[in-house]
């Protein structure tokens, strides 16, 4: 089956899915079991070699997963995990920013806030010198 890519009416959306400006990396990621509890309307699924495949139209993420191990690693309680987005998650996608080597972070922290700005969280969050 072929991929049908739809253009979404939504604002023009940064495509960096990966940060390296410090010691740490910073990676978006997306979690594919969550994409399917909410029924996202952009999921495929096709048969291949006797297995049901299922993959996101928009190509958030990349890889087309096995449903059947989709669905066995939602029951466990670490669940399936998540996959890297290759390109910027949408409002509706369960998404998050995964960090590695994070104990090579800059004393003054991170130098790249926004890269943590997801588009369904608030952009900054203020926290008084008194809290
Ligand atoms: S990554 Fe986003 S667009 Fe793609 S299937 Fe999941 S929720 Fe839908
Ligand atoms: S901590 Fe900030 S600057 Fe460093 S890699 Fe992550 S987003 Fe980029």
């Amino acid at each position: 089956m072929g991929r049908i890519r739809q253009s979404l009416p939504v604002a023009p959306r940064s495509s960096e899915v990966e940060c390296r400006r410090c010691g740490v990396v910073c990676q978006k990621v997306v979690h594919p079991s969550r994409c399917l509890e909410q029924q996202c309307p952009f999921l495929y699924a096709y048969d291949a070699f006797g297995r049901t495949y299922v993959g996101c139209t928009q190509e958030i993420f990349a890889a087309d997963i096995d449903l059947e191990v989709l669905e066995r690693a939602r029951r466990r309680r670490n669940g399936f995990g998540s996959v890297r987005a290759v390109r910027e998650p949408l409002p509706i996608c369960p998404a998050d920013v995964e960090r590695a080597y994070e104990n090579r972070e800059d004393p003054m922290g991170c130098i790249n806030p926004e890269f943590h700005e997801l588009p369904d969280r608030p952009s900054f969050r203020v926290i008084r010198g008194d809290d």
